[in-house]
């Protein structure tokens, strides 16, 4: 055995297997036979051929990325960065809270690839696990704040008040643009209000409502409750005030305080909106984090973002799917209620879960314990001679101590814990699920205040909440949260919900345009590091050097990688990366004085996203056509641009294309756009199919967002979370966000800090060659799959060459028109087959959009060939008659094993239907087994349930 073998030196043998070799999935042999497929000699030659030369780096670029380092190494660089962060008991509060994630949900969501590695679940028939967990999020939601329809997660709390902002203004009859906010109300918040107001033409107030609502007209309102002080104050008078003024009133709620304060909804609030950090989920120095929005029946079609419902299968089985699917984005374009498209997923998951663990009790337990804690810290305080600001609060205190602030928060800052200085004499506290008396001795000793005897303090100190607001009414009635209180049912419960899905753990998703590559887990494991997960946002810097250190080298990387000059990784997905793109652009002009420039050009064949961002950030849309192969109408381009002459903004373009191509001809798009006075904006979701070989800032981009979800291994989670880094030129990095001329995007500084160090263990692991021949490979597969693939479906577009980039599209549109068989029937029928459908219409109608990427081996990669070629053959049974349009195996899939041993008239077998014909030999082994049959969309939004029904609607 060992003879043939080739001699390692030592220092290749102490290396081991290079990660880039575990991360791209074909080895030598597999490689050579997709490139002798595709009619190339190796991935240079596949580069020269597929790239046009006007776009690609012949040379290396130099970066500041270090050559590939092992996994081991790696692991231990970053957790010397993790050592110089300092971690504290977090008693900072303003919305980041202390909270203990039960390890049976750390263990079995956050760390298991069953749950992180999801996608969003557009395919329900294989995510009714998820959809189930995402269900009971908005029943916790919805019964919390006492209002009937919660959405399935926003981005953060700030994002999700700047959503209902909006949708008050669209739900509401008042004709005024102005929007009044409590003083009282989180910095964070304030701040993102205020940068998403100004482009829409809404005049934001903020205002001392403590007297009673400011003068004047408004068309909406915003408190909260509990406020950024801590202070509880009753909304109700406000809030019907402002009724009889004809304004809409939401309130930003503490989800934990409301299991015993009155919740919004039964004080009139119209809609209600916070964080589920504290519901399990770690600080992660700010986030990631599930954003919440509920509201009443009459504004659920005004709803921003996914909402989950229930609706029925093809044999009347309750199933539940995404609702109203018509109001999002990718349907709605620039009419689209919101941008939002990857929200929270895995981490609403785990509020949900935890709500669920601990259950109405357990939960109003851990709440009764933060507000004890604060109020017997409140009374030791006072005590002391220490005077409180607020008689009526929750968890939260501010106290004066004046000329000591700084002193006082150093004092606990040597104690170990992290309090919030607010002025030079004021000291804000929270308090929280960790709290312990301990903490409150500590908290006190800063203070200078000694309490000796604890329990008779306790025993003498009532209750800070008011008496008229104690909340009355039941929540978490639900069987959801009485079932799963023991970890043993808990851990079943996640099982069978993770085996009724299909994620990357048990076969390829390939998705085009969302790039489900691996994630692994040497990158994910760093996350739940207490160095990286316990930081609280607004922690002191010294506290937080390590976690800024990774940051600033992960944005230097991607700005190098790109060709730009900055970036930021605030945006929380990519949504927010095209709105802080595109305010850069804006800003960018208003500031040469050019305050006509408001129209942003976009192509047909756009993401969603890109219409819906511009429209957010005051541009109007104006759409350019495609031309026969797919690419940018050049005719159309210099048309609109000079319809549009000064008032042309930018035009947004995604590279490669979403049609899957290089364009030849963007350097030329760039520079007509350019010469116009415009500024480009390259849409980098694609960028899989350009690390290492090409960068948008060197062709002609000024700014571009990344998704690190997709390419930079962040996992999808099932629906998120993201980050959508926005890199920029020169002339633009003034205006990235929250550098002063352009304000926040996301709530906090660095968007979702708590998932950066993947996407900086991918860079740190695969190393400059690394990336360049993980791209090459993922271009390589794309076009390996669209020539075993070509005879069967016609590949869509092509580039100049007639080769595709990093995904390619199958044109069914005629096989549809010929045989009555549609990419429904194909995407379903590749469940029976255990496989994730592929992007379906998108960009293009009546089209199945393949990406496989470079983590697929070449033999899951033929798995999937191998199916699509068996439903070719049966959808040619079809077209020739031998079975019905309406009854055959593509018609009737997914097939359950409940629908296969009932009564059984159909006009192909059992078997057929189970194990397809033209299965690669091995299929049976890896049956999937969908937990329901297709599910009826339509007959879920004629009758909308979002919430746990009750358990009768299983009967
Ligand atoms: C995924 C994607 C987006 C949106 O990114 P999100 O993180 O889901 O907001 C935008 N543009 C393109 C081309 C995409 O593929």
């Amino acid at each position: 055995m060992t003879s043939t073998q080739t001699r390692h030196t030592l220092s290749e043998l102490e290396r081991g297997v290079p990660f880039a070799d575990r991360h791209i999935g074909p080895d030598t042999d597999g490689l050579a036979r997709m490139l002798t497929s595709i009619g190339v000699s190796s991935l240079d030659d596949l580069a020269a051929r597929a790239l046009p030369d006007s776009i690609r780096d012949t040379e290396p670029v130099a970066t500041t990325l270090p050559d590939a380092a092992t996994e081991a190494e790696m692991l231990a660089e970053l957790r010397t960065l993790a050592d110089r962060n300092t971690v504290t008991v977090p008693m900072i509060g303003l919305g980041y809270h202390g909270t203990r994630t039960p390890s049976v949900i750390r263990r079995n969501v956050l760390e298991n690839p069953a749950w992180y590695t999801a996608y969003t679940p557009y395919q329900p028939e294989i995510s009714q696990g998820r959809l189930e967990a995402l269900l009971a999020f908005q029943t916790t939601v919805s019964d919390l704040t006492g209002l009937p329809v919660a959405g399935a997660s926003l981005l953060d709390e700030a994002t999700a008040a700047a959503e209902a902002m909006t949708l008050l203004r669209r739900a509401g009859k008042s004709a005024s643009p102005r929007f009044v906010v409590d003083a009282d109300t989180l910095p964070q918040t304030l701040d993102v209000l205020r940068t998403r107001a100004e482009p829409l033409g809404i005049e934001l107030e903020v205002a001392d409502v403590s007297g009673g609502l400011p003068d004047g007209e408004m068309y909406g309102v915003l408190l909260s409750y509990p406020g950024a002080s801590g202070r509880i104050a009753d909304p109700s008078s406000l809030i019907s005030e402002a009724h009889d003024r004809g304004a809409l009133v939401v309130v930003a709620a503490d989800l934990l305080a409301l299991t015993l304060l009155s919740p919004p909804g039964e004080l009139g609030a119209d809609a209600a909106v916070g964080s589920t950090q504290r519901f399990g989920v770690p600080l992660g120095f700010g986030g990631p984090h599930a954003g919440y929005l509920s509201v009443g029946e009459k504004q659920a079609r005004q709803l921003p973002g996914r909402l989950v419902g229930m609706s029925r299968d093809a044999d009347g089985n309750p199933a539940l799917r995404l609702a109203l699917q018509t109001r999002e984005q990718h349907i709605r374009r620039e009419k689209a209620t919101s941008n939002i498209c990857t929200a929270q997923v895995l981490l609403a998951v785990m509020a949900a879960c935890y709500a669920a663990y601990h259950g109405p009790d357990g939960l109003a337990a851990i709440a009764r314990r933060t507000h004890r804690m604060s109020a017997v810290l409140a009374a030791g305080l006072r005590a002391g001679g220490v005077e409180l600001e607020n008689d009526a609060f929750f968890d939260t205190i501010v106290a004066r101590t004046p000329g000591r602030a700084a002193e006082v928060v150093r004092n606990a800052h040597e104690a170990g814990i992290a309090l919030r200085p607010m002025d030079s004499d004021t000291v804000g506290v929270s308090c929280s699920e960790l709290t312990t008396v301990e903490h409150l001795h500590r908290v006190w000793a800063a203070f200078d205040v000694e309490v000796s005897d604890v329990d008779a303090l306790d025993e003498s100190t009532s209750d800070a909440l008011p008496d008229g607001l104690l909340r009355t009414s039941e929540y978490l009635t639900h069987p959801t949260f009485h079932d799963f209180r023991s970890e043993t049912s808990m851990m079943r419960w996640l099982r069978r919900l993770a085996d009724a899905d299909l994620a990357l753990d048990r076969t390829m998703i390939p998705l085009g345009s969302c790039t489900m590559k691996l994630n692994a887990a040497s990158e994910m494991e760093p996350v739940t590091w207490p160095q990286f997960a316990e930081l609280h946002p607004l922690a002191p810097e010294a506290d937080s050097a390590g976690t800024r250190e990774m940051i600033t080298q992960l944005e230097r990387w991607l700005t190098e990688l790109t060709g730009y000059h900055a970036v930021s990784v605030q945006p929380n997905a990519g949504s927010q990366g095209e709105l802080a793109g595109l305010l850069a652009i804006a800003a960018y002009h208003r500031s040469r004085g050019d305050h006509e420039r408001d129209v942003c050009l976009i192509p047909s064949s756009a993401h969603g996203t890109n219409a819906a961002s511009a429209v957010m950030a005051g541009l109007r849309v104006v759409v350019v056509g495609t031309d026969g192969r797919g690419d940018v109408d050049l005719d159309d381009l210099h048309a609109k641009i000079a319809e549009h002459g000064d008032r042309l903004a930018a035009l947004m373009i995604t590279y490669p294309s979403t049609h899957g191509v290089y364009e030849a001809q963007v350097r030329d798009v760039c520079t007509a756009v350019h010469d116009a006075g415009g500024q480009v904006y390259v849409d980098g979701a694609n960028l899989n199919a350009l690390v290492g070989v090409a960068r948008p800032g060197a062709f002609g981009g000024d700014v571009s967002h990344l998704n690190l979800h997709k390419t930079f291994c962040i996992p999808h989670g099932g629906g998120g979370p993201g980050v959508g880094p926005v890199a920029v030129a020169e002339h633009l990095a003034p205006f990235l966000p929250g550098r002063g001329e352009v304000g926040a995007v996301s709530a906090a500084r660095y968007g979702s800090p708590g998932v950066l160090p993947i996407s900086w263990a991918y860079l740190r692991m695969m190393g400059p060659d690394g990336l360049r021949r993980a791209t090459l490979t993922a271009v390589a597969a794309a076009n390996y799959v669209a020539r075993r693939l070509r005879e069967y479906y016609p590949v869509l577009y092509a580039g100049e060459d007639g080769s595709v980039a990093h995904e390619c599209i199958l044109d069914l549109r005629k096989i549809t028109k010929d045989s009555g068989v549609t990419v429904d029937d194909v995407a379903k029928r590749l469940i029976d087959y255990g496989i994730h459908a592929p992007t379906m219409s998108f960009p293009v109608a009546g089209t199945l959009m393949v990406e496989p990427t470079e983590s697929e081996d070449v033999a899951e990669i033929d798995r999937f060939v191998d199916a699509m070629i068996g439903i070719r053959a049966e959808i040619d049974r079809v077209a020739a008659g031998e079975w019905p349009v309406e009854d055959n195996p593509l018609r009737g899939a997914p097939h359950t094993v409940a629908c296969l041993v009932d009564k059984w008239d159909r006009p192909y077998t059992r078997e057929v239907a189970a194990y397809p014909t033209g299965a690669t030999p091995g299929v049976h082994d890896r049956k999937v087994w969908p937990p329901v049959r297709r599910i009826d969309g339509a007959h879920g939004d004629r009758n909308l349930v979002c919430s746990c029904p009750p358990p009768e609607a299983f009967a």
